[in-house]
């Protein structure tokens, strides 16, 4: 049956990688229908800040699949990031890209890497929740949830079963922030043991990504929160010696989005020099994911024999190559070696049967929510902690003041006076002997505050979860 599927030629060198792998996939007998839409730059410069209108919406809402060559964003403000917009917006939770070097035939150091980084696409600092508060201070909302974590750590596991891999590492920085990484660590451990058939670790953050950057045969899936995710997979793509020949699969729960990693490399563009490998293999992931594994296998079996027998683009082209050859030409050699598997480079066979389905997320029962107090923002220039403090007791009114942090370090009670304060104080209001808290003892606490004059920017309320801190301490409390 003919799938119709959702394409945008982009820009930059967009409409010639993509002319190319069209041709190949035209060629490999794939039963795809095409529906162009336009994103990116025409559409930014129009006056469309999302760079995406109501038509490719549609189209892509329609078809549930979407190959997308890159775009431009315009410099300067104003414009959004389509790709975030795009992944949000369609719930493409998982971004998975695979990273494996092709030595000796391209340049790496690490000629046995075979890596596959998923990273978390929804969630983390990436959910755009930004304040400028005082003068001094801006803050980022970090946002993880359990359900965002158990998505993307048990498509992690299930895609290690699937593609027949043997570990999947979780890196996360859980000794920092160890309720929101903490989260994320706690799920993986949580979920791991469901696959006994894979091996798991988890690894800081820092040191993992030193490792992976010097030693990438040690890891085989890893999985990371967003922002972590979208660092190493750039990582892991440059130093298997081919970023501009890594694609990359955004998966939901009813749409996808496939593209290369690179950008659209504008300097290079109408010249026929660009390699359309990324693009390409993204195309394969997308075979992988509407059920064409076999269309898939074909071209990426094609695609390895071409880069074997030395045929480049003038990107990877060394003195391993044999012949230098432009986009259309990379693609002719391509399809002239469909059929056909490379003789030292590992043969690919997809699973005919592969098929990714996640469980439905099932909620816990709730937990025992108990407030034991606030911690009240307060916008001050002073200088004196104490000075602050002394303002604030006259606000207690059975929860009273225990400590005054600044940038999360303790200033009152007994600060040291080396430590460096902004304008920015977060004050913690809780009952001296640590029982529950009224909810009306906080409108009556801003209410004081108001009347005496302190300018209170936010709140957050602290509360136990089953007789489990929900909230941070001080940092020296
Ligand atoms: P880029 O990836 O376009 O280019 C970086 C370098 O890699 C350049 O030297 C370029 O010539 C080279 N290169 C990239 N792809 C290549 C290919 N297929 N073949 C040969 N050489 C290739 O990154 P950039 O210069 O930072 O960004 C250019 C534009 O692309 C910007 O407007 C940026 O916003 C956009 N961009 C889009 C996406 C996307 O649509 N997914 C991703 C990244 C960047």
């Amino acid at each position: 049956m003919v799938q119709k599927i959702t394409i945008a030629k982009g820009d930059g060198i967009g409409p010639e990688i993509m002319d190319a792998v069209l041709k190949i996939l035209k060629a490999s007998g794939a039963d795809l229908e095409y529906e162009e839409v336009q994103i990116g730059e025409q559409l930014y410069r129009q006056g469309n800040t999302s760079g995406i209108d109501k038509a490719a919406w549609d189209s892509i809402r329609k078809n549930k699949v979407f190959l997308k060559a890159p775009i431009t964003t315009p410099q300067g403000g104003g414009y959004k990031s389509l790709n975030v917009t795009m992944r949000k917006s369609l719930g493409l939770y998982a971004n998975v890209r695979p990273c494996t070097s092709f030595h000796p035939y391209v340049a790496t150091k690490h000629p046995d890497m075979d890596v596959v980084i998923i990273r978390e696409n929804e969630e983390d600092l990436y959910a755009g929740i930004e304040h400028r508060q005082t003068d001094e201070v801006v803050q980022c909302l970090k946002l993880i949830t359990r359900p965002g974590c158990e998505k993307i750590i048990r498509y992690a596991f299930e895609y290690a079963r699937l593609y027949k891999r043997q570990k999947v590492s979780c890196f996360v920085k859980d000794n920092i922030m160890k309720l929101t990484d903490g989260l994320f660590a706690r799920v993986f451990k949580e979920i791991a043991p469901e696959y006994p058939d894979i091996q798991s670790d988890t690894w800081i953050i820092d040191i993992g990504t030193a490792m992976l950057s010097d030693k990438p045969e040690m890891f085989d899936v890893i999985v990371s929160p967003n922002l972590y995710g979208d660092v190493i997979s750039d990582v892991a793509a440059q130093i298997s010696g081919s970023v501009g020949m890594a694609g990359s699969a955004n998966i939901g729960e009813s749409c996808a989005m496939f593209e290369a990693v690179h950008g659209s490399a504008p300097p290079i563009a109408g010249q026929n020099v660009a390699n359309p490998s990324g693009l390409l293999r993204a195309a394969c992931l997308m075979l992988s994911q509407i059920g064409m594994p076999e269309i898939a296998e074909k071209i990426t079996n094609a695609w390895t024999l071409t880069i074997e027998k030395g045929i480049h683009t003038a990107d990877i082209y060394s003195e391993k190559s044999t012949q230098k050859v432009g986009t259309s030409e990379f693609a002719d050699a391509v399809i002239s070696h469909l059929g056909q598997v490379p003789e030292h480079l590992p043969v690919v066979h997809f699973d005919k049967n592969i098929k990714l389905t996640l469980p439905a997320y099932k909620r816990k029962p709730d937990t025992r929510k108990l407030l034991k107090g606030v911690d009240v923002f307060v916008d001050w220039k002073g200088s004196n902690p104490d000075e602050l403090a002394e303002k604030l007791q006259r606000l207690n009114n059975g929860i009273s003041l225990k400590m005054i942090t600044n940038r999360g370090v303790k200033v009152w009670p007994e600060g040291f006076e080396e430590t460096f304060c902004t304008d920015h104080w977060r004050c913690r209001y809780e009952h001296e002997d640590g029982s529950p808290a009224t909810p009306e003892s906080i409108p009556q606490l801003l209410q004081k505050a108001l009347e005496h004059g302190l300018d209170i920017i936010k709140t957050e309320n602290l509360y136990d979860f089953d007789g489990e801190r929900g909230y941070s301490l001080g940092q020296g409390q």
